[in-house]
């Protein structure tokens, strides 16, 4: 009997080591610890057995059975292993090879700066508001007391679209929609694109970014509007920068003014970027006009408010000391590289 169970193992041992599969494996298994297995048929002879010679019977089948067991999981072990190599190609594969790179990406120095500027103003409590880039005419001109016959109108600098409608040529459009949504107080920036019929060149684009401040409150004056301009940039250029305004014309805003900063790269002694003036144009800025007030239904005998509106692109070429628009919006990977470092 024990010789039997001794060439049982063996010929298990034999049969599990062709085994190539889980399949195989599971055949093999029902064929020698199955119902109908030899092992099996075996414990039901113990029935003949005396009772004394039982015990030592069951433990030499038993025995087996543990054999064949190990032997079955081993194989099963190799097996999956064996697969998952085959399909991995890892037993061909070079562990020492240095792997793949793949490159960490990061934002458009346009995006970085409409970041810092938005993170400039909701630090001094304004909120961040947002409007269509498809706006109508009275969005665009008539609410911001443009005449009808005023230039930015012209076909020469507006995209009119086909069935009404046209691009925007200023976020100052976000005003007016808040204007008509929100009653005083405001205090709103809105950045996004603008579009002008413009030739692209170094200082020119058809598609810029604009980002617009507007507050409306009683008792807002020009020396909140000033104050306003003179923190914001010292804030984005530092404290050494000064700011002042001179005088303009803008049809939306009474009075009107230009706003500038002095040169980032001289500092203001005068050099090539600043043209030698020492000064830096930022943008347009003014005394909301109250013609605008009435129109949108705000009292303007009880309100005033002042708006400025700035290109993020002139900022960006500032602060980056990028010497042509274009260099923007041409995504050279190896200039937008540059800017992977600065992930906000
Ligand atoms: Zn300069």
């Amino acid at each position: 009997m024990q010789e039997q169970l001794k060439e049982l193992v063996l010929q298990a041992q034999t049969d599990i080591s062709a085994c190539n599969n889980a399949n195989d494996l599971m055949n093999v298994k029902a064929q020698y610890l199955g119902k109908k297995s030899l092992l099996n048929g075996l414990f039901a002879k113990m029935r003949d057995l005396h009772p004394e010679d039982r015990p030592a019977f069951g433990n030499l089948i038993n025995e087996s059975r543990s054999k064949i067991e190990a032997l079955l999981e081993a194989r099963n072990k190799e097996v999956k292993e064996s697969a998952w190599n085959k399909s991995s190609n890892l037993s061909n594969s070079d562990l020492s090879m240095p792997g793949v790179f793949s490159s960490r990406g990061g934002f458009h120095p346009l995006s970085i700066v409409q970041r810092e500027i938005d993170e400039v103003f909701i630090s001094m409590g304004f909120e961040i508001a947002e409007g269509p880039d498809i706006d109508d005419d009275f969005h665009n001109f008539d609410a911001l007391n443009t005449p009808a016959d005023h230039p930015s109108r012209n076909l020469a600098d507006t995209f009119y679209l086909n069935g009404g409608g046209l691009l925007r040529t200023q976020t100052s459009t976000v005003q007016v929609r808040t204007m008509e949504a929100f009653k005083p107080p405001i205090r709103i920036i809105s950045a996004g694109r603008c579009y002008r019929n413009d030739k692209p060149d170094p200082s020119h684009s058809p598609v810029f970014h604009q980002v617009e401040a507007l507050v409306v409150d009683e008792g807002i004056s020009l020396a909140d509007m000033t104050d306003t301009l003179s923190q914001f940039a010292s804030i984005l250029f530092g404290k050494q920068v000064a700011s002042r305004i001179r005088p303009h014309f803008f049809p939306f805003t009474e009075p009107s003014a230009e706003m500038d900063i002095s040169c980032v790269s001289c500092g203001g002694s005068g050099c090539r970027i600043c043209k030698y003036s020492g000064w830096l144009e930022m943008g347009g800025a003014g005394m909301v006009d109250p013609n605008v007030f009435d129109m949108l239904g705000i009292d303007s005998e009880v309100y005033t408010g002042f708006a400025f509106g700035l290109g993020i692109e002139r900022i960006a070429m500032l602060k980056y000391n990028i010497p042509d628009m274009r260099i923007l919006f041409e995504n050279d990977l190896r200039m937008l590289r540059q800017f992977k470092g600065e992930l906000r």
